[in-house]
């Protein structure tokens, strides 16, 4: 891949401002010598000259107190008592001066500038009688310290010259790491948002100043991987996205950009997309290489990937903002599409985002509203043709749309987190139905997110406390996807959840991931063959071997067998001769609302009773 790190003119002007501060540095460190010599020996002057000025200072004062009328007469004396007290230096002066400032005595001649210049009180009979005046020249020091400051220049201009280029190497590499550290994934290695948003707009803004080729991006979005995370651990889980990133990078040319927008999203830009089949060519290719197993500490785990892609040509395409969420719209349609698939982005997609949307809203609403009711499907016992009990099933009146079938709002739930509380109604609202029934079961679907949210035996227990149903006409219909993940965990819970009383049903069994490992682990009650099979039982004759296969097994455990979708006579015909106990289908009965079942149930006994 092309390494143009984000942010490039940051870091040279960092690095700028950084070798700038190093030649300040250097220089501060060649002045600080002399400065520092400099000041000290002025204040040693200062102090020295300070005191001899006071010296001479009172000396004169002597002569003035012993005179008190003529000392400013004195000035031989005075001048005697100036040279006393060292020998005039020719950069220094001395004066004494009398109480109008007038010169009375002067040693040495006019020092040459700068100068520094101390002036004494000289003070008789408590009066101020004159001043002695100490000039001195700071040349020497001055000199001294230009000396000094050469030597130190010199000095640190070396030591610059030897270590400057190996600091400066040091910054280069740390400033590298930064840069990559502030522009990459640190799990993957990826570049990160940040680079990739640079390198769309880099791609579009390319695209239209040549006005020719397109420019396609992709967003991608494991399948499995929070079953992956959840049953072999967060490590695991990174280990994962290290290894799509690899089979990521070793798919593309160096030319794409893929990075990683986050969890397990990754994207990718395609820009000079000249044949129009390269998108779909490399997202095939993708979803290939991610199909592959990955090998996570000796575990070999399918994984499996949905791609959205959005395409921006010619000169009215989108922004590098719009067309990402152009692409996360196709994600999602590929998604909802089965998975494992690729979509790429249509207008149509929007309109149908916007009508998920408003489904949404209306479905965190339709609780409250009263919205949902339950329908039940009668369960007959092949043999006798008796109704042994229903199985309820959802119903959402939605007020504009109408009826709305499970299989497209329970998802939406599920993602919505909704499920929760609408499984609880449905325990809830099943089982004060059921109580109405004597003698009859009633099944209750229940997905893999209220299993696994935890604490759903409690909900059950409480659902019979309240409702007074005996708990052994209760059934919980699982599908096999509930014991993918947290197999463990998830057995416990049924195992509670039988400890009631209550009995456990795999649903649909036969069109899951149908290990039948699991009927090992735990001992259902019962199993419910999947109507595709019984749909084509009379036709198919595999779809009958399955059947047979799956009633051998119901008999070699001791489990119950429901054949689910009967709608033939025929059909219940061939399952009744197989040794199928029970059935539930369209021929029976299709699911209905309560009230008919009270009449149903009012008019049999009516019937028993004539
Ligand atoms: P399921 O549990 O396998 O339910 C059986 C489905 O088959 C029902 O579809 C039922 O109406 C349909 N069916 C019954 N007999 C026949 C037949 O003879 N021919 C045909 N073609 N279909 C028949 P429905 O009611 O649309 O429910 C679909 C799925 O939604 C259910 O499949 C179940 O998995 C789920 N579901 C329904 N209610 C709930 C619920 O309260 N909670 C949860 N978590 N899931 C539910
Ligand atoms: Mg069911
Ligand atoms: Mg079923």
């Amino acid at each position: 891949m092309n390494e143009r790190p984000h942010g490039a003119g940051a870091t040279t002007r960092l690095h700028g401002a950084l070798r700038h501060g190093s030649r300040i540095l250097a220089l501060v460190l060649a002045l600080l010598p002399p400065l520092l010599y400099f000041s000290t020996a002025r204040s040693t002057i200062e102090a020295e000259i300070g005191l001899e000025a006071r010296f001479i200072a009172s000396t004169v004062a002597d002569i003035a107190e012993a005179n008190p009328t003529h000392w400013t007469f004195e000035a031989p004396r005075i001048a005697f008592a100036l040279s006393r007290v060292v020998d005039a230096h020719t950069l220094e002066s001395r004066l004494v001066l009398g109480p109008t400032g007038e010169v009375l005595a002067t040693l040495g001649g006019t020092p040459p500038w700068p100068i520094l210049r101390i002036e004494d009180e000289i003070t008789a009979h408590g009066v101020r009688a004159g001043s002695v005046v100490i000039v001195k020249s700071m040349t020497e020091i001055l000199d001294r310290s230009a000396v000094i400051g050469v030597l130190s220049a010199l000095l640190v201009g070396l030591v610059y010259m030897l270590l400057g280029h190996v600091p400066q190497r040091l910054l280069d590499a740390a400033m590298r790491q930064l840069t990559h550290l502030a522009t990459h994934d640190a799990l993957t290695g990826l570049p990160n948002r940040g680079v990739f948003m640079d390198r769309l707009d880099l791609a579009l803004a390319t695209m239209r100043r040549e006005g020719t080729d397109a420019v396609a991006l992709f967003c991608l979005d494991l399948d499995r991987f929070k079953a992956v995370n959840d049953t072999l651990g967060h490590a695991m889980g990174d280990e994962l996205l290290r290894q799509v990133a690899a089979r990521l990078r070793a798919e593309l040319r160096d030319t794409d950009t893929v990075v990683r927008l986050g969890g397990d999203e990754f994207a990718i830009i395609q820009p000079r997309l000249n044949h129009p089949h390269s998108a779909d060519n490399l997202a095939q290719r993708l979803i290939d290489v991610l199909e592959a197993p990955f090998d996570l500490g000796g575990q070999h785990v399918h994984v499996g990937v949905s791609i959205g892609i959005a395409m921006a040509k010619g000169r009215g395409h989108p922004e590098a903002e719009v067309l990402l969420s152009d692409a996360d719209t196709a994600l999602h349609a590929a998604k909802r599409d089965g998975r494992g698939t690729f979509r790429f982005f249509a207008d149509e997609m929007n309109v149908a985002l916007r009508e998920r949307r408003s489904t949404e809203a209306d479905l965190r609403l339709a609780l409250d509203r009263g919205e949902f009711e339950l329908f039940f499907q009668p369960q007959v016992n092949l043999g006798t043709g008796a109704v042994t009990g229903f199985e309820a099933l959802l119903r959402w009146h939605h007020p504009a749309r109408g009826f709305v079938t499970p299989d497209t709002f329970i998802p939406l739930a599920e993602e919505l987190g909704l499920l929760p509380q609408i499984g609880a109604w449905v325990l809830r609202e099943a089982c004060t139905k059921a109580v109405r029934w004597p003698g009859m079961n009633i099944a209750v679907n229940v997905s893999a997110h209220q299993i696994h949210a935890g604490g759903f035996e409690t909900l059950v227990a409480r659902a019979l406390a309240a409702t007074g149903l005996p708990a052994e006409r209760l059934e919980i219909e699982i599908t096999e996807g509930v014991l993918l993940t947290q197999t463990e965990a998830t057995i416990g819970t049924l195992e509670q959840i039988r400890a009631l009383g209550v009995s456990i049903a795999m649903d649909d069994f036969g069109t899951g991931y149908s290990s039948l490992g699991y009927l090992q682990r735990f001992r259902f009650d019962k199993l419910k063959i999947d109507r595709s099979f019984i749909a084509n039982l009379a036709t198919d004759r595999s779809a009958a071997a399955i059947v047979d296969a799956v009633l051998g097994i119901t008999r070699a455990l001791g489990v119950r067998a429901n054949a689910e979708g009967v709608e033939t006579a025929e059909q219940a015909r061939m399952l009744s001769e197989r040794g199928c106990h029970e059935a539930q289908g369209w021929l029976f009965g299709r699911p209905v609302p309560a009230e008919r079942i009270d009449a149903l149930l009012a008019a049999r006994t009516a019937a028993a009773a004539e």
